[in-house]
């Protein structure tokens, strides 16, 4: 596609809305990013961030912001809840980062929205525009207008959904209804680094695995800050987001795990709640002049702790395709068939972990720790390489 046709319009200004704007600007193309919501911003929780996540950054011109604001972790650890013993860990020094030429790190989601923000307003090629609710689209041979709450028509040349897991993009282009409810309940919180449990200050992202729940957590902003995530499968019926719940609420789900494992519970406060969702992988991504990215696309459970850097992907594959076609329906599709699998693969594994390795009980979990325990550093790395090792693009 030529640069100087209309501008790319792209529903969202979440991290993949953001990524998309960045990306495309740095192939020369110029985005009007519509954000539903009166400012532009992200949760105040924590994020992890695979190898995978640092060439993407480089791609999006944001390379060095991003590694400036990031707290590098030594270990990926897991550990089994019920008797506070470490079950395995994967080494993130040297011989991680050369086999995958980037760190795994820990980063704070404002910060991370913060640098990409950043990289937009400096770009004289990105609009961003709030209060700006895209509720359908139309489009013709040669152009897409997107339809605003408001009734204000916005028209491009494409239209990038990247509106999220409720996206009103993904409505028109699938029909395909609501996401899946998952029933597990995550709890979120964010707890300054001296309240949190001397022994386990560890520099490292941990869970905790028990029967039917898991903890995580990991240091934040420069260590002043522990990010705390907490996961029970309650069979929770309907959907929440963000919902504030008291301390005793989230300990019902841990009563039954290690005296050690509930006392980093305790060290919570202002918990909030979320009920996760999904849905099964679908490869309709594209309509004419209209694509899907991020969640939008491809809304994933965060057990591979991977939504994010899936969307920073994505963003580098559509931005590559629309530099390298004329042609915008052969770059359209040139992303989907290389994003579709590589994404699907994501999604149905998330489902999987937390079924085999972050929830199973008895002799399934026994099970689960005698084969998680045998691996060498580099099984390990051979096991992550196809996750970690991508560039967002193929060739
Ligand atoms: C508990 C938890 C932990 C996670 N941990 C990790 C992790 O460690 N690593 C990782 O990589 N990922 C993680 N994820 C996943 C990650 O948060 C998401 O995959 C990622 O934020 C998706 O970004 P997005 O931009 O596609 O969607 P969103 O972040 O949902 O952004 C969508 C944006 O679009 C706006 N919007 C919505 N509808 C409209 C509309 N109709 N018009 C205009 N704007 C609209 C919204 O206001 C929002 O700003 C986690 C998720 C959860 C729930």
């Amino acid at each position: 596609m030529t640069a100087s046709e209309k501008p790319i319009l792209i529903a969202g200004g979440g991290i993949g809305g953001l990524a998309a704007a960045l990306g495309l600007a740095q192939k020369g193309f110029r985005s009007i990013l519509l954000e539903k919501a009166s400012a532009l911003g992200e949760i105040g929780a924590g994020i992890q961030l695979g190898p995978n996540a640092f060439h993407a950054f480089d791609h999006l011109g944001v390379g060095e912001a991003a590694r400036n604001m990031a707290v590098y972790i030594d270990q990926l650890r897991l550990m089994d809840a019920l008797t506070a013993q470490e079950i395995c860990h994967v080494d993130l020094h040297e011989a991680f980062r050369e086999r995958f030429g980037n760190p795994y790190a820990v980063v704070h989601r404002g910060d991370l929205h913060g640098v990409f923000l950043k990289a937009c307003r400096d770009s004289a090629l990105i609009d961003l525009r709030v209060s700006s609710e895209v509720v359908g689209y139309d489009q013709d041979g040669a152009s897409v207008t997107a339809h605003l709450a408001g009734g204000e028509r916005v028209t491009g040349s494409l239209l990038i959904g990247a509106d999220g897991l409720w996206s009103n993009v993904r409505q028109q282009v699938t029909a395909d209804g609501p996401p899946r409810v998952s029933g597990h309940t995550t709890y979120r919180s964010v707890i300054p680094t001296e309240e949190m449990p001397e022994d386990l200050r560890w520099n490292a992202a941990t869970l905790w695995a028990g029967p039917k729940c898991h903890i995580v957590h990991y240091p934040l902003s420069g260590w002043k800050v522990f990010n705390l995530v907490v996961t029970y499968h309650n069979d929770a019926p309907e959907p929440v987001a963000g919902k504030p719940v008291s301390e005793e609420e989230v300990m019902q789900g841990f009563r039954h795990v290690h005296e050690r494992a509930q006392n980093i519970i305790r060290h919570g406060k202002d918990w909030r709640l979320w009920v996760l969702c999904d849905r099964d992988p679908s490869e309709r991504w594209i309509d004419g002049r209209v694509a899907l990215l991020g969640d939008a696309a491809h809304p994933m459970l965060q057990y591979f702790a991977q939504g994010a850097c899936q969307a920073m992907e994505d963003a580098v594959c559509l931005s590559h395709m629309l530099a390298h076609h004329d042609d915008h329906a052969v770059a359209l599709e040139n992303y989907r068939a290389q994003r579709f699998p590589h994404t699907a693969r994501v999604q149905l594994l998330s489902r999987a972990i937390g079924e085999h390795i972050y929830h199973p009980a008895g002799e399934h979990a026994r099970l689960r720790n005698a084969i998680m325990s045998a691996k060498s550093q580099e099984e390990w790395c051979n096991d992550l390489a196809w996750i970690y090792g991508s560039r967002g693009v193929n060739g």
